[in-house]
């Protein structure tokens, strides 16, 4: 099955479908990488955070993939905004995951409480190692419509893309809009809501109806919503089913019944990025 990839603002190309690897531990995350790839995958999401970076590049090693058909994504940690100790942690991200260069890097939370609420200093030396070509691509995650808002009228670069949680019951709308509406590329991150949404009347009543799984129905919405999505797992059936999205539709109907599911602030999983302060 072929992944479908979106143009990014900078004449790069991104997979639409990824394999996310937050809270796998370091000791099963390579297999799990392996796994992965092997399936199909050729977009991993990790980030410094994880704690698992060395062990996704030992993962890529050993499935024997070429570096060059493996779209990497990481994030610089909330630690390390400040100038300087985000040049040294995207070094030692590059040194851990075994590659001169990221596909793909970004702020990983905007923490507008913490370092004088100043992300457009951080932002400008995400800047540097997209001209040094050291990151191909670079962008933010968990940015609000402000934080886009000011980065526009203090940088010279768009962000690529703006990793944000979206699943059915938290569907950060007016972020995503406001992404669209300036060439931003939208990845939904925690797509199934770490699975909270799989036992919904609706999703299920829609997965019975097209006789898929409903982590397929809801993955397959992200893909019709034009979202980019990498489902973690580290059980290869799930992993499979979750690549496997990419022959049949879900229709109108059936679009407009999980955009129904919108809970609001209250179907978050994770934190408000206005007040995530965690270093
Ligand atoms: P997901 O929404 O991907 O859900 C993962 C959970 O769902 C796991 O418990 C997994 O269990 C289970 N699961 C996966 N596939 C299936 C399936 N087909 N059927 C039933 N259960 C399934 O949550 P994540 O929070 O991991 O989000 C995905 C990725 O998004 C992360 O790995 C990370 O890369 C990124 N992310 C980014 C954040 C950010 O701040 N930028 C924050 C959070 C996530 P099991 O492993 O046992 O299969």
């Amino acid at each position: 099955m072929s992944v479908p990839e979106l143009d990014l603002n900078d004449g790069r190309k991104i997979p639409q479908l990824g394999f996310g690897v937050f809270q796998i531990p370091p000791m099963e995350t390579a297999k799990a990488v392996r796994e992965a790839l092997e399936i199909g995958y050729r977009h991993i999401d990790t980030a410094q955070m994880y704690g698992n970076e060395a062990e996704v590049g030992q993962g890529i090693r050993e499935a024997g993939i070429a570096r060059k058909r493996v779209f990497i994504t990481s994030k610089l940690n909330n630690g390390h905004h400040e100038p300087d100790d985000a040049r040294r942690a995207f070094e030692q991200s590059l040194t851990d995951l075994d590659t001169d260069y990221v596909d793909l890097f970004l702020i990983h939370w905007p923490l507008p409480t913490r370092y004088g609420g100043d992300f457009v200093t951080t932002w400008k030396v995400l800047e540097e190692f997209r001209m040094n070509g050291h990151a191909k691509s670079i962008g933010v995650s968990n940015f609000q419509v402000d934080h886009l808002e000011r980065l526009a009228a203090e940088t010279a670069t768009v962000p690529a893309v703006n990793q944000i949680e979206i699943h059915p019951f938290h569907q950060n709308r007016s972020v995503k809009a406001w992404g669209e509406s300036h060439g931003i590329v939208t990845e939904a991150w925690s797509p199934i809501a770490q699975g909270r949404v799989l036992d919904d009347p609706t999703i299920d009543g829609i997965a019975d109806r097209h006789e898929r799984s409903p982590a397929q129905i809801v993955l397959r919405w992200h893909v019709q919503k034009g979202n980019v999505v990498f489902p973690k797992s580290v059980s290869p059936d799930r992993m499979r089913d979750n690549f496997e999205i990419f022959d049949f539709d879900l229709s109108d109907e059936d679009m407009t019944a999980i955009d129904g599911l919108e809970r609001g602030e209250e179907g978050r999983t994770g934190p408000n990025p206005d007040i995530f302060d965690r270093v």
